[in-house]
């Protein structure tokens, strides 16, 4: 049962973004009180949340191994929650990552200004790299592969483009960095391959 209570639960945020680590014991503790829901994989790939109430049914309408006996019921230990006052995870800088980029640009093209999907949209050096363009919030935009192409190796005047608007260090509440190395459980799997784009960049320090 100790084990089980250790046992390491992956925090999403409200916006079902792997944010944190904790025990299940912290879980179940954010679970009872309200302050997070458990979210359950369910085999047809979807994702179903409970609040403690339901998480309780469910502990005794679906038993699972993974569960504990209070003296007057038994619990399922969730691995995966959401913690739906995200104040209670500690305020971090904004990370400077591809995530966070795509964030502040809203999966926008920076010069044509229409929206893409990630995949199909870059990180364009504003001012190119080899002409001592850093790597930084204010230096660094999304650019759609169309836009990535005209503009080439060359400064937005020098190719006749204009940026829709000033890039920045963005100030809304980031991503806390989890440790990769700690993806441990297959429920896991879809939350933490978002963090590919949560990986911190190679960047300038300020
Ligand atoms: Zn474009």
């Amino acid at each position: 049962m100790t084990a089980l209570l250790n046992q390491q639960v992956l925090v999403l945020n409200r916006l079902w973004q792997a944010v944190n680590i904790c025990t299940a014991r912290r879980a179940l503790t954010l679970l009872f009180q309200g302050h997070a829901q458990a979210v359950l994989n369910r085999d047809d790939g979807s994702f179903q949340t409970f609040n403690f109430a339901e998480w309780h049914d469910l502990s005794r309408t679906e038993p699972h191994p993974e569960s504990i006996a209070t003296v007057s019921f038994r619990i399922r230990v969730p691995r995966v929650i959401l913690v739906l006052f995200f104040d209670r995870v500690p305020k971090k800088e904004v990370k400077f990552t591809r995530q966070n980029i795509f964030e502040r640009d809203q999966n926008t093209c920076q010069y044509c200004g229409k929206v893409f999907d990630r995949k199909d949209l870059n990180l364009d050096h504003v001012i190119p790299r080899d002409r001592g363009g850093p790597t930084s919030w204010e230096n660094i935009v999304c650019s759609c592969i169309g836009c990535n192409t005209r503009k080439r190796n060359r400064t937005p005047r020098e190719a006749h483009m204009q940026l829709i608007r000033r890039p920045k260090r963005p100030k809304w509440r980031p991503f806390v960095q989890i440790n990769l190395s700690l993806a441990r459980h297959d429920s896991w799997k879809h939350f933490i391959d978002l963090a590919y784009w949560n990986v911190e960049l190679g960047s300038d320090k300020r």
